[in-house]
């Protein structure tokens, strides 16, 4: 071989490696590999969300807060939007979706962290429908937020409907029904949320607000199924939610932790890690992960992210 010949070839070699290199490492930021403990939560990034035929959970890194896309078929819903100001988080996932009309929004409970983008979100979006829980109005807390969606609700005619536990209603081919709240603790807000089980063919996801021990209780004693693939941990994965008896009923394989960096409340508890450590490795956290999203074809699911 000739001197260029051979220069040439090394340069070749080279590039071959840097390739396999590049493709090995986005395989690793890509593969849902197994997790341990705290620290060794999973981030990775990709540039797009794909929403695929069948069903889509787009969890929203929203900061610390609550924000979750669910699309199906052409059907379209956002349960909660994150504090105020993080409006054009919310709104960049709708958009990628190309969604300029959502079909309905769950507001789980009245807390900032929750509710903070809906009245631009409804303003925008013109959802038929606000699914929220019936809580009398001394407990309703004074939010401005709060008092803002509800003066977009009247102002845009959007249908408000409190569901009860057992209400059962579809999105597209997708079936929700209602878990909670279930015990009378008006008082204690995070005990009302409006907790929702998804089913989409074999695949489950259980949506649970900020639930804590009081209202898991209370669910647990109704009877119902709460059985699910995967598991949005209730409040942030505190370690007053997600107890013992719930998480051995619900048996998750997949946990996701909406949670902000660094936040105030020492969310997700070390103690709630080491319950769900039991069932599952496959913890995901908005602030690790950016926007975790979920597709199932009805049988398998798949967990991709993007930021
Ligand atoms: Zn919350």
């Amino acid at each position: 071989m000739e001197k260029s010949e051979k220069k040439s070839f090394s340069r070749t070699l080279i590039k071959i490696a840097g390739a396999a290199l590049l493709v090995l490492a986005v395989w690793l930021m890509l593969s849902d590999k197994p997790l341990e403990g705290l620290e060794n939560t999973f981030g990775g990034h990709e540039n797009e969300i794909v929403f695929e035929d069948g069903l889509t959970v787009t969890f929203i890194d929203v900061g610390q807060g609550d924000s979750a896309l669910v699309v199906c078929d052409d059907s379209t819903m956002l349960i909660d939007g994150g504090e105020p100001g993080r409006e054009d988080d919310v709104m960049r996932v709708l958009r990628s979706a190309g969604i300029r009309k959502l079909d309905c929004v769950v507001a789980t409970h009245p807390h900032s962290d929750h509710i903070g983008t809906l009245s631009a979100v409804i303003d925008g979006f013109k959802p038929s429908k606000l699914y929220m829980p019936y809580i009398p109005d001394e407990y309703v807390p004074e939010l401005r937020c709060y008092d803002t969606m509800m003066y977009e609700v009247q102002d845009e005619g959007t249908e408000i409907v409190n569901p009860s536990a057992g209400d059962e209603f579809m999105l597209g081919s997708a079936r929700f029904t209602v878990l909670g709240p279930c015990a009378a603790d008006s008082e204690d807000i995070n005990n009302m949320s409006l907790v929702m089980r998804l089913d989409y063919g074999e695949s489950s996801f259980l949506f649970t607000g900020d639930a804590g021990y009081g209202e898991e209780t209370g669910i647990l004693s109704s009877g119902a199924d709460i059985d699910c693939d995967v598991l949005k941990a209730g409040h942030h994965g505190s370690s007053d939610s997600s107890c013992e008896s719930f998480l051995s009923a619900v048996t998750p394989d997949y946990c996701v932790i909406s949670v902000g960096a660094d936040n105030d409340y020492g969310h997700p508890g070390k103690k709630f890690i080491s319950r769900i450590l039991e069932y599952t490795d496959k913890i995901y956290r908005t602030d690790y992960c950016g926007n975790i999203i979920m597709a199932s074809d009805g049988k398998k699911i798949t967990v991709s992210f993007e930021s």
